[in-house]
């Protein structure tokens, strides 16, 4: 699949988000699943496979320190589109991340938190899959500004199917109202994009739809959609440690 992937990229930028999605599921068969925060872009493509089939997989990183809002809707999208949603853990419970590395890791360290509460277990989630289906858009973050609707992921080695790349809000928020597709009441309360509650809070007029996450730190991606940058060269390693800047 990784060899036809420049040709499957073309035809996929002319692909509708459904058109998309049967490709993975064709492509895939039970070998694809969807990783879902349940946001409404999630949504979106939650309501879109029930459509296309009965039977299709969803997976959500549980970091355990989710919105009860959340757990809620869960629940709901089990019973609304008859789906049971393989919830992902971290290796280590709460009680052991803090033994093991302190009280409040995402207020001193929220790369280290979110990687052993989301990217580590989602590399282990992945090991059992050939392919992920995402909610991103292009427009959310600098990060994603050039995501293409099939692509090959270097950082878990799988490939990923970001059917709305293209979308808008606007165009996820009509889909939503059209189809009645239930949605984080956290939505209505300021909240555009909802994480973990130590990380999220609601945002203020005129500020960036991501501006409520991490808010006091630059980070902005939890670094499931951030590729790792390359080594620092030897020469490089050793000038940073001596911190000899000329
Ligand atoms: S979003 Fe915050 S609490 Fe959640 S895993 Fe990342 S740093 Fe930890």
């Amino acid at each position: 699949m990784k060899d036809q992937l420049p040709e499957v990229q073309l035809r996929a930028e002319r692909w509708s988000p459904e058109e998309t999605l049967k490709w993975a599921f064709s492509t895939f068969q039970g070998e694809v699943a969807m990783a879902s925060g349940f946001g409404a872009e999630g949504m979106v493509l939650i309501d879109m496979a029930s459509r296309l089939q009965r039977d299709f997989r969803v997976f959500t990183l549980d970091t355990e320190f989710l919105f009860p809002e959340t757990y809620d809707l869960i629940d709901r999208v089990e019973r609304r589109y008859g789906i049971k949603i393989e919830r992902v853990y971290s290796a280590l419970t709460p009680e052991e991340q803090e033994q093991q590395f302190g009280a409040e890791l995402w207020k001193q360290n929220p790369d280290q938190c979110c990687k052993l509460r989301k990217v580590d277990p989602l590399r282990t989630k992945l090991a059992e899959l050939r392919a992920w289906i995402t909610a991103i858009r292009r427009d959310q973050t600098s990060s994603r500004a050039t995501a293409r609707k099939v692509e090959w992921d270097s950082k878990f080695q799988r490939i990923k199917i970001n059917p709305i790349a293209a979308w808008t809000a606007e165009m996820v928020w009509a889909y939503i109202r059209k189809h009645k597709v239930p949605y984080n009441p956290l939505h209505d309360r300021n909240y555009p994009s909802i994480g973990c509650t130590h990380c999220t809070r609601a945002i203020r007029p005129g500020e960036d739809a991501r501006a409520g996450r991490w808010s006091g730190f630059s980070k902005n991606e939890c670094g499931l959609h951030v590729v790792d940058p390359p080594p620092a060269s030897p020469l490089v390693q050793i000038r940073t440690s001596f911190n000899c800047e000329p």
